[in-house]
């Protein structure tokens, strides 16, 4: 299959827009907002002031619908997401997470919902307003067994009764409205889910926790609770048609966000491991005289071209899968591919940036620490690297395409 390695004239831009904002509204706040525990107000004032409220800079928003490209032209959206989304992760881990918008509630909405739904529920996000929408799907016994949902839903008149509890959910109390999955039997299994969108305030939802995390601390991750929660017919996502329709809806919802959300994820990896790189390269420059041809010298060289070579491959990685989706073919073992490859490297690059700083790479004031901390992640939420192989191996017999 062709594929172009030079980025296009959008893409370009993308990246350089994303750039310039990260290294003047991001980067300079990302220790200070580690220690905030949220986003830094100057960057919530420079995300208003951009007009970024419905994400578009996030690479996560999914609220523009497929465009349809000129003619001789293919579409690149989820390409120029990707460009921008390295960028804002250069500058800091959390900051794709904080920029506002539906997030990854986005991709759901887009998909699944009917045209009134899609317009009622992204109208929300506006330019100069910091919001976010929310997607929930992890529970005490289902994240990577996603089959396994035990928020349960029946339906009342026209109102749908939601009850269980939902864990590790990004921007999960300050939404204004989260993307849930339930359902209406578990001995359904995948057919009996069922996807909703629940508004903040409404009545028996409620927030009772926010965690505090070894990493990616100044992302909100909160818990939800559903007591006899009360959601209104017309939010049950693509409507009762769809789920008649197809009999696995709800889960494929679930599933069919993870193959366009993978592969940002997998980039924003590369964007951090990209910061850790160019911390170790700096710092080697200043500290070591390398034009000596020591032993040593060539051993902390060859590290850095590991680390580079790591970085490059899973920026490959990631942008395969995303070309496949923007020509609208099939993605899934692609997209697991990029996650799976970049959640293991971005913590081999972390680390080894840590051993060519020594001592100092683990000190509370170098970026380089926080980096390390906040990286982990990256191999947890959107299906962990072991769930991620296990969906690449069930492809590798079947249908094997290059
Ligand atoms: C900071 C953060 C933000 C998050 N944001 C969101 C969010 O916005 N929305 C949301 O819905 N969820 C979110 N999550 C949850 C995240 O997606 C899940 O924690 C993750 O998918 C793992 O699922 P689990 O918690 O059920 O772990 P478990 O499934 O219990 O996994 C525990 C371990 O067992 C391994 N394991 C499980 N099953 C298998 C298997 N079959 N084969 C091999 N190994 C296996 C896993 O890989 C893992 O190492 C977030 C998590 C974090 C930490």
């Amino acid at each position: 299959m062709a594929i172009e390695f030079e980025l296009s004239k959008g893409m370009q831009t993308a990246r350089d827009m994303a750039r310039m904002f990260a290294e003047t509204y991001v980067r300079p706040y990302a220790l200070e907002s580690d220690q905030l525990c949220g986003p830094h107000p100057k960057f919530i004032e420079a995300c208003k002031q951009f007009r970024l409220g419905t994400g578009q800079l996030s690479g996560v928003d999914g609220v523009d619908a497929p465009k349809t490209p000129k003619p001789g032209k293919l579409r690149e959206t989820n390409r120029m997401r990707l460009v921008a989304a390295e960028e804002l992760a250069w500058g800091d881990a959390t900051a794709a997470l904080n920029m506002p918008g539906p997030g990854l509630g986005g991709p759901p909405v887009q998909f699944t919902g009917t045209p009134e739904q899609r317009e009622r529920f992204m109208s929300v996000f506006k330019p100069d307003e910091y919001k976010f929408g929310a997607y929930a799907l992890t529970e005490p016994d289902a994240g990577s067994d996603a089959k396994n949902l035990k928020t349960l839903c029946r339906k009342e008149g026209d109102v749908w009764v939601l009850n269980g509890s939902k864990i590790y959910i990004t921007n999960g109390k300050r939404a204004e409205w989260t993307v849930v999955f339930a359902t209406i039997d578990p001995a359904l299994g995948r057919a009996g889910h069922r996807t909703f969108v629940v508004e903040k305030g409404t009545p028996g939802f409620s927030c009772p926790k926010v965690e505090k995390k070894m990493g990616l601390r100044a992302s909100e991750t909160a818990e939800q609770v559903f007591e006899e929660c009360r959601v209104p017919a017309e939010n049950l996502l693509g409507g009762e048609a769809h789920y008649e329709a197809k009999s696995k809806g709800g889960f494929k919802t679930a599933m069919k966000t993870f193959d366009a959300t993978r592969p940002l994820v997998a980039v924003m990896a590369v964007g951090i491991a990209r910061a850790a790189y160019e911390i170790a390269r700096d710092w080697v420059q200043e500290h070591y005289a390398l034009s000596q041809h020591t032993h040593r010298y060539h051993r902390l060289v060859d590290t850095l071209c590991e680390m580079e070579h790591d970085i490059r491959t899973a920026r490959l990685l990631s942008y395969k899968a995303a070309y496949l989706l923007d020509r609208e073919l099939p993605n899934a073992k692609e997209s697991s591919m990029s996650k799976a490859y970049a959640g293991s490297m971005v913590q081999r690059v972390t680390s080894q940036a840590i051993e060519l700083l020594g001592p100092e790479g683990v000190r509370e004031h170098r970026l380089v620490e926080k980096l390390y901390r906040d990286q982990k992640v990256y191999d947890i939420f959107e299906g962990t690297g072991q769930i991620q192989r296990l969906v690449i191996s069930r492809r590798l017999f079947a249908n094997a395409r290059d």
